[in-house]
């Protein structure tokens, strides 16, 4: 690729920020009675959490075999995705390329930072449009691989990492549910990748709210200097900790909800109902049906939601594989609904 330079990507008051100080980076022992940072004394909630994550981000360092100065820890990917438009998008200036349909947050996110949002669409077949993309002048570029909602594993993601001009952000929150490789692999070689992972969805730490960004170590310094100093609180900093440190118990449950889609997979086409199962990597499926809002209003009824895609792909309802009794009971209310 050409030669790289951040600094032309980077909001020139990002890249001049000077930030925040907070007391628990201006000392960071652990002994001591500590009158620094205005806390109560009393109670063991009463501390400020550490600001930069760091057994956290030990832990997920050891576990992916990433360096620590490559990983931000992020309230939610959502954080993430916010940092990214702060960081390299000029308000009502710079444009971001997003290829839908795919996760709705890139552009919700681009609209409360006021950057016009390039549409490329996916082609029928769910793949990227690398020259459309290319055609286009913007700061950023979002791509979601596994995508959400059509499931797949985008192809030809490297071509743009050669050619796209500015920052490509690899959305991987599905990637535990994939048989191929993630794109941290390559960070070492594109210095213009962003990959997002998050504790949400293999990790079933959806509640706690942890996002993580994998990049050159000068695009997480710059992340780490403009996120809000405590952005995760004690509580999930420990809840994630807790779920690295049984990595058989989240390899077992990918493994169940593996085998559960392969089942869905497998079930959902002999219903007459069911026109198209699309081929997923991810922890659901993109099911299109005769009449996605008739059928969707039906399952409420019955107290199974779905989540219907109509208005994004025509006649289509996103199912996420549950536990084998929930996947069991989908089968039957559907299989019931078409003998009615
Ligand atoms: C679920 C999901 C996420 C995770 O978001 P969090 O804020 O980390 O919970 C990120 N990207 C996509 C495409 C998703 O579907």
């Amino acid at each position: 690729m050409k030669e790289f330079d951040l600094q032309s990507l980077v909001r020139p008051n990002i890249w001049e920020l000077k930030p925040y100080s907070s007391a628990r980076d201006e000392f960071t022992g652990d002994e001591g009675i500590f009158l620094d940072a205005n806390e109560n004394p009393f109670g063991r909630k009463n501390r400020y959490p550490d600001p930069h994550q760091r057994r956290l981000k030990k832990a997920l360092s050891e576990q992916r075999r990433i360096p620590v100065e490559n990983i931000f820890i992020g309230n939610g990917s959502d954080e993430v995705i916010d940092l990214v438009y702060r960081i390299f998008c000029e308000p009502g200036k710079d444009r971001a390329i997003i290829c839908p349909p795919t996760y709705g947050m890139y552009e919700v996110s681009a609209n409360i930072h006021n950057v016009e949002v390039v549409h490329v669409p996916l082609t029928p077949d769910f793949e990227l449009n690398i020259d459309a993309i290319l055609s286009h002048d913007a700061r950023c570029l979002f791509v979601c691989s596994p995508n959400n909602p059509s499931g797949n594993r985008l192809k030809n993601v490297e071509r743009l990492l050669e050619k796209f001009p500015g920052i490509v952000i690899v959305d991987e929150a599905y990637i535990d549910f994939c048989s191929e490789p993630s794109y941290t692999e390559r960070l070492s070689r594109y210095p213009n990748l962003i990959v997002m992972q998050t504790f949400s969805k293999a990790w079933a730490l959806a509640s706690a709210r942890v996002g993580i960004a994998y990049a050159s170590t000068a695009i997480i310094a710059l992340m780490d200097k403009t996120k809000p100093p405590y952005n995760v609180s004690a509580f999930n900093q420990e809840e994630a900790l807790k779920a690295l440190s049984k990595p058989e118990k989240q390899a077992y449950r990918v493994d169940v909800i593996l085998r559960e889609r392969a089942i869905l997979e497998n079930e959902l086409p002999k219903l007459p109902l069911v026109r198209r199962v699309y081929p997923s990597d991810a922890n659901f499926l993109l099911v299109e049906v005769d009449n996605a809002d008739k059928l969707y209003n039906h399952l409420v009824t019955r107290k199974v939601i779905v989540r219907n895609r109509s208005s994004v792909v025509r006649n289509c309802l996103r199912i996420t594989v549950g536990t084998p009794e929930e996947n069991r009971i989908l089968l039957e209310e559907l299989s019931n609904y078409t003998q009615s």
